[in-house]
């Protein structure tokens, strides 16, 4: 019987552990892949405190390294459900169950899709939803950024050390990034935008993609367009279809939690982008994972 079991081990995930374990718990993580979550897939971090500049993957092992001091077991597994049997949980992969006391649910979100005629088909052949794994396949072509987000602009602008010039189309006039990041890319003679537009199909051969049709939301006008790639940064979608059946997800399938990381359910506890929340980052992560460590040594205390 653990004390507390935490699904994900990105920067929620891995906060949670310390916390715990620096508690005394009997702590474990259950994680599909390697340790470190969305932070894998980013190339600089420059608003994580106390760092000007980091890579992902730099941070993540910076905060995967003391866990295994600590003895925080790093199960390896896909959870497929949480049994909430009242005074312990069972915690369900393929092959294994795992008993706890609590469970952190910290698995974080994935990329939405924009879901037109092209983007399946082309996929890993010219569509990508990760500019830092396979920017550098796309040298010296012309490349389509779908979104107007963070992530939209800040990967348009780690694409242009590959590409030739970067379009970024995006439905309104405006964008949602940071004005930081809005500026870079105002400033970027790489960078173009196609406003108030969305794609219609994307187009290709054989091969790979060829060609993208973008609609004009506001005259109705669809327009052809070369590019040899379209990178897809239209958002997030929680991931949280393994907890459906507890009936703790809201109707987007976000977790609601109060200010300590409760879930309506004792002894499950919910951080990071899974959560309802309205500021997703590295570290309001951390400081959710902080609370949820802490709070489910409280819980233990309270029901021994
Ligand atoms: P995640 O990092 O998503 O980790 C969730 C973990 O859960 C993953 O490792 C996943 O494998 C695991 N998991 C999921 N389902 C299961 C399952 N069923 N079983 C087992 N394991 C599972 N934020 C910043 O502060 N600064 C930035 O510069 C920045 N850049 C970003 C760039 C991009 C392209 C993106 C997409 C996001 C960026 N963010 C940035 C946001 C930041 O990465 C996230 O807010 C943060 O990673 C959320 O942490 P998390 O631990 O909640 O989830
Ligand atoms: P986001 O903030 O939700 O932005 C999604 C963008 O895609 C929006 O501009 C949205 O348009 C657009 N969009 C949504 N659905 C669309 C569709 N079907 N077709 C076309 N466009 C569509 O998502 P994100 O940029 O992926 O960021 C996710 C989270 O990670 C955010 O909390 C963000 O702050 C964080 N993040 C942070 C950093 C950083 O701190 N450097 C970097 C990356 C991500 P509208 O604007 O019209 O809604």
């Amino acid at each position: 019987m653990y004390d507390t079991i935490i699904i994900g081990a990105g920067p929620a995930g891995m906060t949670a552990a310390l916390y715990a374990a620096r508690s005394n718990l009997k702590v474990a993580t259950l994680e599909q892949g390697a340790p470190g979550g969305q932070m894998n897939n980013t190339s600089d971090i420059e608003n994580y405190p106390g760092f000007e500049l980091i890579s992902g993957p730099e941070l993540s092992m910076k905060m995967f390294e003391p866990l295994e001091k600590l003895g925080v077991e790093n199960l390896y597994g896909i959870v497929t459900g949480i049994e909430d049997k009242g005074d312990y949980k069972i915690v369900k992969t393929d092959d294994e169950e795992y008993q706890t006391k609590t469970v952190i649910i910290a698995t974080g979100a994935k990329h939405r899709h924009i879901g037109v005629p092209g983007e399946a088909e082309f996929n890993s052949r010219g569509v990508s939803y990760c500019a830092v794994c396979d920017g550098a396949f796309f040298r010296n072509q012309d490349l389509l950024v779908v979104g107007g987000g963070d992530s939209a602009v800040e990967e348009a602008l780690f694409l242009t050390r590959f590409a030739s010039s970067v379009t970024i189309v995006h439905r309104r006039d405006e964008l949602r990034a940071q004005k930081v990041l809005q500026d870079r890319a105002f400033a970027n003679e790489k960078i173009s935008f196609i406003w108030d537009s969305i794609v219609k199909e994307i187009k290709g051969d054989a091969i790979k993609v060829r060609s993208v049709d973008i609609e004009n939301v506001k005259t109705g006008e669809v327009t052809n367009h070369e590019f040899g790639g379209v990178f897809v940064y239209v958002g997030l979608d929680p991931v949280s279809d393994f907890v459906k059946e507890l009936g703790i997800t809201d109707e987007n399938g976000w977790i609601p939690t109060d200010d300590h990381m409760k879930t309506s359910r004792k002894g499950i506890f919910a951080i990071g982008d899974v959560r309802q929340k309205d500021l997703r980052q590295i570290t309001t992560a951390v400081g959710d994972g902080a609370m949820a460590g802490q709070q489910a040594y409280q819980y233990i205390v309270d029901n021994d």
